[in-house]
């Protein structure tokens, strides 16, 4: 006959009880190993890669990220990680990892280094300027002019790691600056 898992539950219990009546627990094989996460800082996450969007637990130390596992309690995952997710830790402690922005300049054969307020104000300049020079204020349809604000010059595409919330801003974003070829990496 098969043991359930709430008889062997309450059979831990049982066992547990005795030794707290007894005062004489079983002598351990082997010793508890320490915990390697104990007493370093933890948070919470969410895996960046995919819409599956699986909790993690990062424990820092001194700032700095010395293991990131899945978080148990998170409802999605449970724990688990796939090896991607899995192989985080990676991506935070990498020295090839690009932690500054790198230009180079049309024709230019160098990479050239940037601060990100210099590289936010270029995307900002560069996508106004694209919306200026490619917005389609009015279009002839079957014979009539409609207004259709339209920006044809430029495409925005939402990655797979982003959540609702953020799909939603985008979207607005998006509409806000005339871009009708709004698509999602999951449906390519
Ligand atoms: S751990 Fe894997 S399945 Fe989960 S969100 Fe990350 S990439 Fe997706």
């Amino acid at each position: 006959m098969g043991i359930s898992r709430r008889n062997f539950l309450k059979g831990g219990g049982f066992a547990a009880g005795a030794v707290a009546l007894t005062g004489t627990p079983a002598k351990a094989g082997v010793d508890i190993p320490a915990l390697r996460t104990k007493g370093l800082q933890t948070s919470t996450t969410v895996c960046p890669y995919c819409a599956v969007g699986c909790g993690m637990i990062v424990h820092t130390k001194n700032g700095k990220v010395v293991n990131i596992e899945g978080d148990p309690e998170h409802p999605i995952n449970q724990g688990s990680l796939c090896s991607k997710g899995s192989a985080l830790f990676q991506v935070a402690n990498n020295e090839r990892r690009l932690t500054k922005v790198q230009y180079r300049a049309p024709k230019s054969g160098k990479w050239e280094e940037k601060s990100w307020d210099w590289a936010m104000k270029r995307i900002a300049q560069l996508m106004k300027e694209t919306r200026d020079r490619n917005f389609v204020k009015q279009e002839k349809i079957n014979g009539e002019m409609y207004t259709v604000n339209r920006n044809d010059g430029m495409a925005m595409i939402g990655a797979a790691a982003l959540d609702n919330e953020e799909c939603y801003l985008l979207g607005k974003f998006a509409r806000a600056m005339g871009v009708g070829y709004l698509e999602h990496q999951a449906r390519i």
